[in-house]
């Protein structure tokens, strides 16, 4: 099968970089149509399941968000010219833009203007989703010649109630164990980051679906954070069968393949993936898990700590074009989707040549010992997925963008208080001082996100 299927791997290389272009030019975000026309696209290779969870249901900490979705935008200047325009760029928009009409002065358009001072070619990609603004992102060289004028600003876009949307596919083999093929459908038009996943799981269906397997397979297609969050909620009595994890993202870029372990840090994912990565001949890079990142951070919450790593090309904030412009078709290449798509057939070739024969050990860990009067130890009240930070004043207003250090240092902490680590641990872990670390936890303690047990 494997020999088979290494003939015929370029073909499938330039039929997920076809898939990605035809889905490139969508706007899409965490919820509305570009999301339900990315569905329907990926419909025609492999039968989804389509979910619709309507506005203000509540997952866990989250709620579900008013549906988004967006015309047109564009900014006039006072002569007619049309200087930024949706039409040419959806990044030029701040994603979750409410509806705005007006006549703004220079200033007052700046406060609205998003842009990349060290990169200053390229148009960002930013997002507000739960906290209400309009914006424009541009290029810092366009921003740097912006002058007096009385400027029309217009988003034609819609915030009301509707639903989040999301598809799932499912392969069933011969046993109820699963595997989860996971990857995000919420990114407007980005390549790596986004639709190199979205194409990569399509393809890699597509082929399995005709194969007998074991293993069943579910495949994923959400949106990041809160459609995994979601999805989760939904399907809570489902988590057990759940035997390994992929999160499939950045896997179209020219760097060297890269494991993120799971949380657990030493499943048969993480031995699987390794082992295949060790054996491609190629370089590659293997990283412990951290909080940060994509949908393994709610895969992997304490609540649930599934065995989901994340095998991809570069990590996502580690190559320049991450979340700009410059993530496009170009930066994408066939062959390099190709290669991650055989790597993703060579582990699950190999988990289900092993199935069966791993069992399931599951070693106890000890309660830490605490060296240090300093030190303590907590658990996360709320272990299940991340809690919602803006309800507590340590998150971000603006996505897109890297993490202020409390929303970090608290993604880690609350990550890691299982009762098994304790602040010390965490502080090593994460390379975060102790004193940042203390200083948190004792917010997250007092906003009742944490109990400390030792
Ligand atoms: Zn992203």
């Amino acid at each position: 099968m494997m020999h088979k299927l290494e003939k015929e791997i370029p073909e499938i290389g330039n039929e997920m970089y076809d898939l990605m272009v035809k889905l490139y030019p969508i706007c899409r975000s965490i919820t509305g149509n570009g999301v339900r026309k990315t569905l329907d696209i990926i419909s025609e290779q492999i039968p989804l399941e389509k979910y619709e969870i309507p506005t203000a249901t509540q997952v866990f900490d989250w709620t579900i968000p008013k549906e988004w979705n967006i015309k047109d935008a564009y900014v006039k200047k006072s002569n007619g010219e049309k200087i930024i325009d949706f039409k040419k760029s959806n990044l030029h928009v701040l994603n979750y833009s409410i509806p705005v009409n007006k006549t703004v002065s220079l200033s007052e358009l700046k406060d609205h203007l998003f842009t990349l001072p060290d990169q200053p070619t390229l148009i960002p990609y930013r997002t507000s989703y739960y906290y209400e603004n309009w914006g424009f992102c541009i290029t810092h060289n366009q921003f740097l010649q912006l002058e007096e004028d009385d400027y029309e600003v217009v988003i034609d876009s819609t915030l009301e109630d509707g639903s989040l949307s999301y598809g799932e596919y499912f392969i069933k083999g011969e046993s109820e164990d699963e595997v989860l093929l996971s990857c995000y459908i919420c990114h407007p038009s980005m390549c790596n980051d986004n639709l190199s996943g979205v194409v990569l799981l399509t393809s890699l269906a597509k082929y399995l679906k005709n194969i007998p397997s074991k293993y069943s397979y579910r495949f994923l297609f959400i949106p990041e954070t809160i459609g995994a969050i979601t999805w989760l909620f939904r399907n809570e009595h489902n988590i057990p069968k759940i035997k390994h994890g992929l999160i499939a993202t950045c896997v179209g870029d020219s760097g060297v393949s890269s494991y993120k372990k799971s949380r657990q840090g030493n499943a048969e994912i993480d031995r699987t993936v390794i082992d295949v990565l060790k054996n491609s001949g190629d370089e590659y890079k293997i990283m412990d898990y951290e909080p940060i990142g994509s949908d393994e951070r709610q895969f992997c919450s304490p609540g649930f700590n599934l065995p989901v790593g994340s095998l991809r090309r570069s990590d996502a904030r580690m190559f320049p074009e991450y979340h700009t412009s410059a993530d496009n078709t170009e930066f994408v290449k066939a062959k390099y989707l190709a290669d991650s798509f055989s790597k993703y057939f060579k582990v699950i070739f190999k988990l289900e040549e092993n199935f069966g024969i791993h069992s399931s050990k599951k070693h106890e860990e000890e309660l830490p010992e605490i060296d240090s009067k300093n030190d303590q130890v907590f658990v996360s009240l709320n272990p299940k997925c991340e809690p919602k930070l803006d309800k507590i004043g340590v998150y971000r207003k603006l996505g897109g963008a890297a993490l202020n250090n409390d929303a970090l240092t608290s993604l880690w902490i609350l990550n890691y208080s299982d009762g098994k680590h304790s602040l010390h641990d965490i502080s090593l872990r994460s390379g975060i001082n102790f004193k940042q670390i203390k200083q948190v936890a004792e917010l997250l303690q007092k906003k009742k996100l944490l109990k400390q047990i030792l």
